[in-house]
């Protein structure tokens, strides 16, 4: 087996691991190239049907190409998909583009707050019908226990904490001094009730590992990642106000690699562009103990 092949098994490993431990399942699809690899490891896994919702925090600030490519791909692969948001912020505009709040507390309302009462079926959760095409309020709304998150542990500080199998309290908390031990593929899944559990498939990849896997599977990514004629390109994306193209005249995947592994961005973090990141004191740590992926 090459280095791609090992990865691939143990994400698969733990995609069944999840499905085979987890009553009320779930995936988050965040549209972005780790998600989307992720989401092609579970067709994979469960050889081409995605046995567990898809859920999307859209919020609705996304860069418009995103949310195409999400529908786009629902139809196709025919996903059981959902979406939630924070409509009552983003009715009263109480968000950072709006200018009323600062980057936190506009993630914290749009993403985190937007994500724990997505999960737990407290605010409404809009699921995709497959025979109009369009989204229509859910009627489960029963919470997921167990959430799979495409996170990767060198993306920056904070993910290189987590466990494949992380808990949350039952208010969404995460403890990072108190987690389980994991040696030798051994995970805990078994935790008390109220428990939440963040699965975390990818955590061993590196962002040149998925993008010579989406070269080697050939896996449809949102173009945004590629440079349409303007020298710019997104590396990483995410809110539209937030999330800065970089500039770079790769136009295909075969450009993206070659540009990681021996051109500009070699030894460059992937997210260097995005504000949120670099707000003082926002760390990103104490939004990921508060919800946010
Ligand atoms: S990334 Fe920007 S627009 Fe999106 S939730 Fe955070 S502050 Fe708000």
């Amino acid at each position: 087996m090459d280095h791609l092949d090992k990865l691939e098994n143990k994400s698969i490993h733990i995609l069944r691991e999840a499905y085979s431990e987890f009553n009320n399942l779930s995936m988050l699809w965040s549209i972005g190239k780790d998600s989307t690899v992720m989401l092609w490891l579970a067709r994979k896994a469960f050889f081409g049907h995605v046995p567990f919702p898809l859920v999307h925090i859209d919020t609705d600030y996304m860069i418009p190409k995103m949310i195409e490519h999400r529908d786009k791909l629902a139809k196709k692969w025919e996903l059981d998909m959902i979406y939630g948001q924070d409509e009552k912020s983003l009715e009263e505009n109480m968000t950072y583009p709006e200018g009323n709040v600062d980057h936190q507390e506009c993630c914290r309302r749009l993403k985190a707050e937007a994500l724990k009462n997505t999960l737990n079926g407290n605010w409404k959760r809009y699921r995709m019908n497959h025979e109009t095409g369009e989204y229509e309020v859910d009627d489960n709304t029963k919470p997921y226990t167990g959430v799979i998150v495409g996170a990767r542990a060198d993306e920056e500080g904070s993910r290189s904490k987590e466990r494949y199998f992380s808990p949350r309290d039952e208010n969404n908390d995460w403890d990072i001094s108190d987690q389980p031990p994991e040696f030798w593929s051994q995970y805990k899944t078994d935790f008390a009730p109220g428990t939440h559990v963040r699965i975390h498939p990818l955590l061993d990849w590196t962002e040149l590992d998925i993008w010579e896997y989406i070269q080697r599977e050939e896996i449809p990514i949102v173009d945004l990642y590629y440079d349409q004629g303007e020298g710019k390109r997104y590396r990483s994306l995410g809110c539209a106000p937030c999330t800065e193209p970089v500039e770079s005249d790769a136009k295909n995947v075969d450009e993206v690699v070659e540009e990681l592994k021996n051109g500009k961005f070699a030894d460059v973090a992937e997210r260097d562009g995005r504000a949120q990141d670099q707000d003082e004191g926002a760390g990103l740590e104490d939004l990921r103990k508060d919800g946010y992926m």
